[in-house]
């Protein structure tokens, strides 16, 4: 299903969106990058069925932290499956993006420049398909979602400049894996 534009959203919506503050359960703790050590930044909250993925990237120093791959410690993907409540913030960092924008699933075939995203189905890669082994089972991680930057350079997530973002689950372990191609 694609993904388009869906308005402005409060920070803490449970609705399928970009920005604003992650849904977490109790005892969460914020993902630091592993390469900088910074606060990451959050980028979506993806409902699902089974739960919700959260995705957060490192932008503490855009570019040096390999952002784009799914185990190197610069991005994170977390699998919620219990009860969420908006998180407490980092104090430090770039945590935040600028603008909280919903993401609305569109029947049909809606003009390429609003297309934000697509929910389930096949990932449309940019570049080899690059589906991450689950960390715990070792199968192949189920497709999520993927999401486009946004157009808007000051609100847009920061794939490096027209990319795209992947994000993939394993319900039975509870895991959940991000990376981005240009
Ligand atoms: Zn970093
Ligand atoms: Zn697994």
């Amino acid at each position: 299903m694609l993904l388009v534009h869906g308005g402005e959203a409060a920070a803490d919506a449970p609705v399928l969106r970009t920005g604003g503050v992650p849904l977490v359960p109790h005892g969460f703790t914020w993902p630091l990058c592993r390469e900088c050590g910074g606060a990451m930044q959050f980028l979506a909250h993806l409902p699902l069925d089974i739960g919700a993925v959260a995705v957060f990237m490192c932008q503490n120093d855009p570019g040096m932290c390999d952002e784009w791959d799914a185990f190197s410690g610069g991005n994170r993907a977390l699998l919620f499956t219990a009860p969420l409540s908006p998180a407490v913030v980092p104090a430090e960092g770039e945590t935040l993006l600028g603008a909280v924008t919903a993401l609305s699933p569109h029947a049909g075939e809606p003009s390429e420049e609003l297309v934000l995203g697509r929910l389930g189905g096949e990932p449309e890669w940019w570049q080899n398909d690059e589906t991450p082994a689950c960390p715990s089972c070792t199968t192949p991680m189920t497709f999520t979602a993927q999401l486009e930057e946004g157009r808007d350079h000051r609100t847009a997530i920061n794939f490096g400049g027209g990319g795209r973002g992947y994000a993939f689950h394993c319900g039975p372990c509870g895991e959940a894996a991000f990376l981005w191609q240009r």
